[in-house]
């Protein structure tokens, strides 16, 4: 994965004015399929521009599923909701360290102390861990509120397997999820979930559907599938196939095209 800094991407300067940052960085989940207080932190999704002028991509292991993407769509392109999403990327790019010790001081907080059910904070339900930096700044959070617990998909595999798999936070569940340029590090036995057409098709692949509780990413079986969104234009282009096996076929054209302009393997010549 590449390890890529945003604050690197980007061509102009950063503001001056000093931003005024939220009293709370998590946000209430608000879904049908979060049976239960759920928070989340949303970075925005994918590539795009900061108002100050600097570029980003929040998601380098993106594939396929960026042109698929149901957080760069409906309510996510809400110019409130894009805008606070971005100001949450920019606090981690400007001021990581601040950042940091706030989200840490901030799961101290008394709404985060559940009554009966653990409390679940969902990381990223847009964007991704787009730099190491960034993933082991989570690392370190999540291991300073061992009460509650974090759950997260990913298409960053490799960055994972480097820096998580080996001593994994105990309150730290992660999925890999295909659609993503990393998809062939998939191990059988990870962890992992696909998006299917409908909920029809994701039985007949004997996948669990995720859509009964947003709680399936941490606590599912190792094969969790989810419907796809009710967005028309995604819809259509997805067609009948998986999110792993458009994926797959988009490797296979790449590698293909590839092959095409290197020509024909040079004849060796005969032995005599
Ligand atoms: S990784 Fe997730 S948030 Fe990013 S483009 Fe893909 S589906 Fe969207």
């Amino acid at each position: 994965m590449s390890e890529t800094s945003i604050s690197e991407v980007g061509t102009e300067p950063v503001s001056a004015e000093a931003p005024k940052r939220p009293r709370f960085l998590l946000r209430e989940m608000r879904s049908s399929c979060a049976t239960q207080r759920i928070w989340k932190w949303s970075l925005p999704a994918s590539a795009g521009r900061l108002p100050d002028g600097r570029t980003y991509n929040t998601c380098p292991s993106a594939g396929i599923c960026r042109d698929l993407c149901y957080a760069r769509a409906g309510t996510f392109r809400f110019s409130n909701v894009l805008r606070l999403h971005q100001s949450n990327l920019q606090y981690v790019l400007d001021e990581p360290e601040a950042w940091e010790r706030q989200m840490t001081a901030e799961l101290t907080h008394r709404r985060y102390r559940s009554q009966g059910s653990r409390t679940h904070v969902r990381i990223h339900d847009s964007g991704d861990y787009f730099s190491a930096e960034y993933l082991d700044a989570w690392l370190r959070i999540i291991r300073s509120a061992p009460e509650v617990v974090f759950y997260s998909y990913t298409k960053e595999v490799a960055l994972f397997n480097e820096r998580v798999r080996e001593d994994p936070p105990g309150n730290f569940f992660w999925r890999f999820s295909y659609g993503g340029t990393q998809d062939e590090l998939i191990a059988p036995g990870d962890l992992h979930v696909d998006v299917f057409p409908d909920e029809e098709s994701l039985a007949e692949a004997g996948y669990t559907s995720q859509a009964p509780s947003d709680l399936r990413g941490a606590y599912g079986p190792e094969t969790l599938g989810i419907p796809a969104n009710n967005l028309p234009a995604q819809r259509k282009r997805q067609g009948a196939q998986t999110f792993r096996a458009l994926q797959r076929a988009a490797n296979e054209q790449r590698s293909a095209r590839r092959a095409q302009r290197r020509g024909p393997a040079p004849r060796r010549p005969k032995a005599d």
